[in-house]
């Protein structure tokens, strides 16, 4: 059933990161009110939000409290309670539903749900155990990437395999869980789709991003992403099929690798904002926050038009001393930090957004300032 929330009213959100504050100050610019369900006391997004109930994601207690302060619940990450989520569906107002965090939460859901909807993932095996490994691998063959299929991120809880001697090297990955093991796809480059959806079946995507990952954290967003534009009309037509597939309701990114021949193979996919659409807030006509909302909200969705070339970077937390250094000397530069207290290394703390008609420069302008040179 499609509902209108209206300002006022109050969003709930689970999970107090900078994904739920971006949301929550684009949802404030309308006069919603918003209520954060986050275990930790001085989280980004309870430091904007009306109502906090600082508890586990798990706590049924809290979840009756947020669902009673709520008009319309939403969520920041996947790696929240999926039974907690499910149990909120039939207690409040959660048009996204829970299904698409079930199948996120594990790679290996992931995978079969991505390949049933029609668009080519890197070739894979599940295993449930090592010994399973061993006895597969051979189907996936050498270089691949071994991967927990639940709980990891930015490269953890993975491990590259470059010949069978290397095979050990993935047996501690199954403390955690199964784990997936797939083909190393030898990318040129590395894209993501933000595909938005609301109840009335309303699809937009936002422009395509090109990503530059360093040790596996997302560095840089460069949007237009610099590829042919029959590689960007697959990339799209991709992500439609998904949130086809996906029944999506709110916001998905789809990322993708795109192979020597302008191809593209789905890598994964996150079922809320995501950190390379953060360009959106300043480049778009509609930022993927604000977009989001109205998607929740039962709202009319925008057709997203970019106002110009950007570059997103994010703020890492040996960046921070760097950036703030720095203000006084990029006036083109929009800085985001996110109320993180410590600034611990690695540990994502804002982005820099940069608008440009010059993008080489600036990249250039970006390597000169020497804050990223770690
Ligand atoms: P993920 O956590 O799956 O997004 O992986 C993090 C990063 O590891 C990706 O953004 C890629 O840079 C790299 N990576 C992951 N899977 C593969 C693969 N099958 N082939 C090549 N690189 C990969």
């Amino acid at each position: 059933m499609s509902k209108i929330i209206f300002p006022g009213q109050t969003i709930g959100i689970i999970g107090g990161g900078q994904l739920g504050r971006m949301m929550a100050l684009a949802a404030k610019e309308a006069g919603f009110k918003i209520a954060v369900l986050e275990p930790s006391m001085d989280s980004p997004c309870g430091q904007v939000a009306d109502i906090r109930i600082v508890a586990p994601y798990d706590d049924e207690a809290a979840l009756e409290e947020l669902a009673e302060v709520s008009d319309v619940i939403t969520y920041e990450f996947e790696n929240i309670d999926y039974e907690g989520l499910k149990r909120l569906t039939q207690i409040a107002y959660v048009p996204q539903g829970a299904e698409l965090v079930k199948i996120t939460q594990d790679r290996i859901l992931e995978k079969e749900a991505i390949t049933s909807s029609g668009t080519p993932v890197a070739n894979y095996i599940a295993a449930q155990n090592f010994d399973e490994l061993q006895q597969k691998i051979d189907q996936v063959g050498y270089p691949c990437v071994v991967k927990t299929a639940r709980g990891g991120y930015d490269g953890k809880g993975q491990q590259t395999l470059h010949s069978a001697a290397d095979l050990e090297k993935a047996q501690p990955l199954f403390e955690f869980s199964a784990c997936v093991a797939e083909a190393f796809v030898p990318f040129e480059k590395e894209i993501s789709v933000i595909v938005q959806r609301n109840m009335q079946g309303e699809t937009y995507c936002l422009p395509i991003c090109e990503n530059i990952h360093v040790n596996h954290i997302l560095h840089e967003t460069i949007v237009p992403a610099r590829i042919e534009n029959f590689t960007a009309e697959l990339a799209v037509e991709a992500a439609q099929k998904i949130a086809d597939a996906f029944n999506l309701i709110g916001t998905l990114a789809v990322e993708m690798f795109v192979t020597e021949n302008g191809k593209i193979i789905i890598n994964e996919v996150a079922p809320r904002p995501h950190n390379s659409g953060h360009y959106s807030i300043e480049a778009c006509n509609i930022s993927q926050f604000h977009q989001h909302i109205r998607a929740i909200c039962g709202w009319p969705l925008r057709q997203p038009k970019l106002w110009g070339p950007s570059i997103m970077v994010n703020i890492l937390g040996q960046h921070v001393v760097g950036v703030t250094n720095s203000i006084a000397k990029y006036a083109n530069w929009s800085t985001h930090l996110y109320g993180k207290s410590e600034a611990k290394h690695n540990r994502k703390m804002g982005h820099v957004t940069i608008m440009t008609e010059d993008l080489e420069g600036t990249l250039q302008e970006i390597k000169q300032s020497a804050i990223w040179a770690d």
